[in-house]
């Protein structure tokens, strides 16, 4: 194995041209530049500056035949993790609770089996995955069918089939009785709530606010309830909300969840068989669990340290500048410590809030005080179950200097992780290896720079991460994108004719394709004056 040490004493970028969030920028890191050694959750490991998901180098994933970069790599154990933390805090609530996965986080069958062993339900937004879900053996009883506009047969087979179907407006309601009447079916339905919440999340996934397309408002109310009461074959089981995503403040469900159970208990004697509580899904995941801790925040830290002489504070603080925690396990650790806590609140206000979120226990915690004991409630997660189990992963094409930027650029895009471009989000980004351009004579290229990180795609927006501090990569350097679980593949594309990536399950030792690569002839089959195909 090359291990690569670095040893640079000054940086070789004139930093005032950047325009930089400081809060990136770790002088530490420029100068020493420790191989990182480090856990990031249960399914990626930083060893000796290699990254590894489960027990597989994932730079070597590359070489596998039939797989090529960029290409989405996944641990089948950070999403046992994932359920697992949720089953637990479940448990610990003594309320019946259960969980269902938001399928549209991220598609892929081999997941959904997974979901499936587990007991997990499904949530769907859409007829195809309702196909989907009913084709993998999912019982209709365990599916909750959702959409703001859902078309004619998808809700005819939802109603044939026997699914929970969320009714979203009055015309949803209009349009599920003259399914119902023309088929013959009875139809399961949970009414979705608008309970006028701000989740302060990005506007574009903030869902049950007042304008919101989302949802039935409290003026609508009456007159759904009211259709739903004049025709029999409408079952009324439950109440749903969903407020939005990437929700880092457990208040936020507390609120939603006082609204939907206040009307649970007053519409409880008109609906005899209202029982089910669905409280959405929504909970956000760290996304910057691996971002250095800023300048500022170092003084504290080392402050308290040499005025109380913490022994096991230096020591944990030690291993984060020495690579060897991560900010997020440094904060976690610190903060049961007796000292740690008060460090740890001084810090909290200081670092970003997508540093540390809430987990499945404090959201719980928050909400289960208020739950009926009588009702079954659902909890339908997707990002927190999926969103931190996989990496993008690809190779850097080549590096641009110039005054004002430097770019690496890779061969992964907005195409398969739209994120950050969509909604301005972050997603953390490091070489999956040691770069060897550290080995060259020029001197740059031995110490961080600061780098947006960019695709090939024909469109500014293109861009996977800005401001960050790396080294600079050899050309053909595996890349990783990380957090790319939830809300990439599933909402990949084929702009620029690019075809969408293979993805790959990492069990242990064991790598399983889980999706294979698109072709060229996947793409242009379904055009009609393509010479290959057109005759
Ligand atoms: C998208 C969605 C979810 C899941 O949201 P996450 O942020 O991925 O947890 C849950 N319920 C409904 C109705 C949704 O549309």
């Amino acid at each position: 194995m090359v291990v690569v040490t670095y040893t640079r004493t000054e940086c070789g970028v004139d930093f005032k041209n950047h325009d930089i969030t400081l809060a990136v920028l770790n002088m530490e890191d420029i100068i020493h530049g420790h191989p990182k050694n480090f856990q990031i959750n249960l399914g990626f490991q930083y060893e000796e500056d290699y990254l590894y998901c489960e027990d597989m180098r994932v730079c070597d994933l590359l070489n596998l035949k039939d797989v090529s970069s960029p290409v989405y790599v996944y641990s089948k154990k950070q999403i046992e993790a994932n359920i697992n933390k949720y089953k637990t805090a479940m448990k610990n609530s003594g309320r019946n609770i259960q969980l269902s996965y938001s399928v549209k986080a991220n598609m892929n069958p081999s997941i959904l089996e997974l979901m499936r062993n587990h007991g997990l339900f499904l949530t769907l937004v859409s007829g195809h995955e309702l196909r989907l879900a009913l084709d993998l053996g999912q019982e209709p009883g365990k599916i909750v069918f959702n959409g703001n506009g859902k078309m004619n047969w998808e809700v005819d087979l939802a109603c044939r089939s026997g699914v929970l179907l969320n009714v979203d407006s009055i015309f949803n309601m209009r349009q599920t009785i003259d399914v119902c009447k023309a088929g013959g079916y009875v139809a399961n339905v949970l009414f979705r709530i608008n309970p006028d919440i701000n989740p302060n999340v990005h506007g574009y996934v903030s869902t049950g606010q007042e304008g919101s397309k989302f949802g039935i408002s409290a003026d609508e109310l009456e007159e759904v309830l009211e259709m739903a009461t004049t025709f029999e074959k409408i079952r009324v089981v439950g109440l749903h909300c969903h407020i939005g995503s990437t929700i880092r403040e457990p208040e936020k469900f507390k609120q939603s969840t006082r609204v939907l159970v206040d009307l649970f208990n007053k519409l409880r004697s008109r609906f005899p068989d209202l029982y089910v509580l669905n409280l959405g899904g929504g909970l956000s995941i760290p996304y910057k669990s691996q971002i250095s801790l800023p300048q500022k925040c170092k003084q504290v830290v080392q402050c308290e340290i040499d005025k109380n002489d913490d022994q096991e504070i230096a020591r944990l603080y030690d291993n984060l500048l020495t690579s060897k925690l991560t900010l997020s396990t440094f904060l976690e650790a610190i903060k049961p410590l007796p000292r740690g806590k008060e460090i740890f609140l001084k810090l909290q206000e200081q670092v970003p809030s997508e540093c540390l979120v809430p987990e499945p226990n404090d959201l719980l915690s928050s909400i289960s005080d208020i739950i009926p004991p009588e009702a079954k409630v659902i909890l339908e997660p997707g990002r927190s179950l999926v969103g931190n189990s996989a990496i993008l992963l690809s190779r850097v094409l080549g590096t641009k200097l110039s005054k004002k930027k430097n770019f690496i650029v890779i061969d992964g895009a907005m195409t398969e992780v739209i994120r950050p471009c969509l909604y301005g989000a972050y997603h953390h980004v490091e070489l999956a290896e040691p770069s060897r351009a550290a080995h060259l004579q020029n001197a740059s290229d031995q110490s961080k720079l600061v780098w947006d990180v960019v695709g090939p795609v024909c469109e500014s927006a293109d861009f996977i991460g800005k401001d960050r501090l790396l080294f600079t990569p050899h050309e053909g350097c595996s890349i990783a994108v990380f957090d790319t679980g939830a809300y990439c593949s599933s909402m990949g594309s084929n702009y620029n004719m690019r075809v969408r990536p293979a993805e790959l399950l990492v069990d242990g030792e064991k790598v399983k394709v889980i999706r294979r690569s698109e072709t060229f002839e996947d793409m242009m089959k379904l055009y009609t004056n393509y010479y290959c195909f057109s005759q």
